[in-house]
């Protein structure tokens, strides 16, 4: 049973250890990385059982996560601020 991680700051996730019904165990950077619109998933890389669910950061979680010094959130923030520059207002 895959499980859903909702806020992407969770400290520590991509180190926590898995294990799988075949046995297989390790952390999401061993597992095969599936991007989507909304999540990311995390399959087994032996069987392809899906294992994690991570919802992507909205504008309001970066920016609370940036503002509590989390250095890929202040990292994100930047970026988007830098493309919203670029763009203009939409
Ligand atoms: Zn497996």
């Amino acid at each position: 049973m895959a499980e859903l991680l909702n806020d992407y700051f969770t400290p520590g996730w991509r180190e926590r250890r898995h294990e799988c019904a075949c046995n297989w165990q390790g952390d999401s950077r061993a597992m095969q990385m599936d991007l989507h619109d909304e999540v990311t998933d995390y399959a087994c890389p032996e069987c392809g059982n899906l294992l994690l669910i991570v919802r992507h950061p909205d504008l309001g979680q970066v920016r609370a996560a940036a503002a509590a010094g989390h250095p890929e959130a202040r990292q994100q923030l930047a970026l988007l601020e830098e493309a919203e520059r670029l763009l203009g207002p939409r």
